[in-house]
């Protein structure tokens, strides 16, 4: 069978480009080696991660906040099976959402693993052993990404998990060990510590999310704190071994000391690699650079004509959003269209509570660059919004230009900070300065005030709350 668009991979980037190419006019098939297509995020990442996060959210809320509000109820219970089906239940009404979509813009799916042949045919090994090549004009890699192992790090699925076994616990561990504070960390970390398990996070850098503003790592710390977390920071973990009934971790601290901690659970969250397993990317002329492929800044195309690949298996934050920009962007060259993805705009969320969620530069990136930049923030805590909900952990960190005002970054912990990035992201792409965003009506009472307030700081220290 001909196409004129193969994609390889079902993922946001994948299943996104395939319906922008066929929207575009192209005969398209998409290639996903499991039996459910959405890929990473929709089957064992973004969603389900999502799902148990407002499970144990409402949890948390209903033993610890509702007293507080005058509801009265007895003390709440947790029936994990439950919690875990509805989850599924969740992605599989979303799995049905990608087929209807893929019926609706005539996609031919096939259900197998990928492998080139040559530069334009893809072999299809199917799960009852039968095999089908089928052959594109262009073809599109997405096969996205998996958790990093460590070869002292003996990943068992049982005790010593990754996020994927996370999201299918059958109990909910009484010491959860989390290895690395960043996203999976702090998400996933937070489900079990709303839950009721102790969690102990080791981590490599000095604080939690250490790649995001440092300003946020600080106040997420807090927060989590709070849910009777506790930290090794500056914990460099030298091995895991599973005793049967519990498991230890052992970790270097920064005075070359050696520290053992003993759960009964082992989460394992230190970073993603790309994923090309059964490619066979060399019969296409194509290798990887450090797992990654490679490919062209303004184009996305490898160095096979022809060949494209987006999401987690080129450079670039592990996002869906990215995945799905690059999945549209190159169905649009494709097409001979002039698309364009400004990298800087791309948002970053950390779905805790308080929620974080950033865009643009980092105070660290600003110093380390030599920009001459000033800040406004506005804490939570001023706001009528937040005092009324009762959520009145976190602020909005803006930095602008010192000169011309611009908008550099904005950094909000707070409320639904997942949802005000928005406004960020809107006002940077279109270069507005802090003054512009200062001066613009935000309805009374939101939480988006912090944003405005946090402008108004910005430019002459004139936020009206504070
Ligand atoms: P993937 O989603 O990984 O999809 C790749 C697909 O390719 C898979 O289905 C795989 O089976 C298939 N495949 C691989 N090789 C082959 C082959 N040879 N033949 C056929 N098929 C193949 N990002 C966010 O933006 N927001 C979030 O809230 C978020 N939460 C996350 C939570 C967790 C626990 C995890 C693990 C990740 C999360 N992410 C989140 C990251 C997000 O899931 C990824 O960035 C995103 O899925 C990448 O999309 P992709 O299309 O590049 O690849
Ligand atoms: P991460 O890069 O966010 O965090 C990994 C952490 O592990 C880092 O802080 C690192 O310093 C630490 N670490 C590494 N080696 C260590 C060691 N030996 N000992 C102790 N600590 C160590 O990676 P992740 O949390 O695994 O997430 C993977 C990817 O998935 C991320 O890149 C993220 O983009 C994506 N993701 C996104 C979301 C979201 O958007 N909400 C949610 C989950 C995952």
């Amino acid at each position: 069978m001909q196409y004129d668009v193969i994609v390889i991979g079902s993922g946001p980037g994948g299943y996104v480009a395939a319906i922008r190419a066929a929207q575009l006019g192209n005969k398209t098939a998409i290639i996903e080696k499991y039996s459910v297509l959405g890929g990473t995020c929709l089957n064992v990442g973004c969603i389900p991660s999502k799902a148990l996060l407002d499970s144990s959210e409402h949890f948390h809320n209903a033993a610890h906040t509702f007293a507080d509000h005058g509801i009265e109820i007895s003390a709440p219970k947790i029936n994990i099976e439950q919690m875990i089906n509805r989850k599924s239940g969740v992605v599989k009404k979303m799995n049905d959402g990608i087929n209807f979509l893929m019926k609706k813009n005539k996609i031919t799916v096939y259900n197998g693993l990928g492998s080139f042949v040559d530069k334009s045919t893809v072999n299809v090994a199917k799960a009852d052993g039968t095999s089908e090549q089928i052959t594109g004009k262009n073809i599109i890699i997405a096969t996205g990404s998996k958790p990093t192992v460590l070869p002292f790090i003996p990943v068992d699925k049982t005790r010593i998990i990754t996020s994927t076994e996370a999201l299918n616990l059958k109990e909910v561990p009484k010491h959860l060990v989390v290895i690395g504070a960043g996203v999976i960390g702090a998400e996933l970390g937070s489900v079990y510590a709303r839950l009721g398990a102790k969690v102990s996070f080791v981590e490599f850098a000095d604080s939690m999310i250490p790649t995001m503003d440092k300003t946020m790592g600080k106040e997420l710390q807090k927060a989590i704190k709070k849910l009777g977390a506790d930290y090794y920071f500056s914990h460099k973990v030298t091995g895991v071994v599973n005793n049967g009934d519990d498991v230890t971790v052992t970790a270097r601290n920064s005075k070359d000391e050696e520290v053992q901690i003993t759960g009964d659970y082992v989460l394992v969250c230190i970073g993603r690699r790309p994923y090309t397993d059964g490619l066979n990317l060399e019969a296409a002329g194509l290798t990887t650079e450090r797992g990654k492929i490679e490919v062209d800044e303004h184009t996305l195309q490898t160095k096979v004509p022809g060949i494209y690949a987006i999401g987690d298996v080129i450079r670039g934050a592990m996002l869906a959003h990215k995945a799905e920009e690059e999945g549209v962007f190159v169905a649009e060259t494709i097409a001979g269209q002039k698309p364009h993805i400004n990298y800087n705009l791309i948002p970053g969320v950390v779905y805790t509570w308080p929620e974080v969620a950033s865009v643009g530069k980092t105070e660290e990136e600003l110093k380390a660059a030599g920009k001459a930049y000033k800040t406004g923030s506005f804490p939570f805590k001023a706001l009528g919004r937040a005092t009324a909900s009762g959520d009145t952990d976190g602020l909005v960190k803006v930095l602008a230009d010192k000169t011309t005002d611009e908008i550099l970054g904005v950094h909000i912990i707070g409320a639904r900070a997942a949802d005000m990035i928005a406004e960020a992201v809107v006002a940077m792409e279109y270069r507005a300065s802090a003054e512009d965003v200062a001066r613009m009506s935000h309805s009374h009472p939101t939480y988006t005030e912090a944003m405005k307030e946090a402008c108004l700081a910005a430019t002459e220290n004139r936020a009206i709350h504070t």
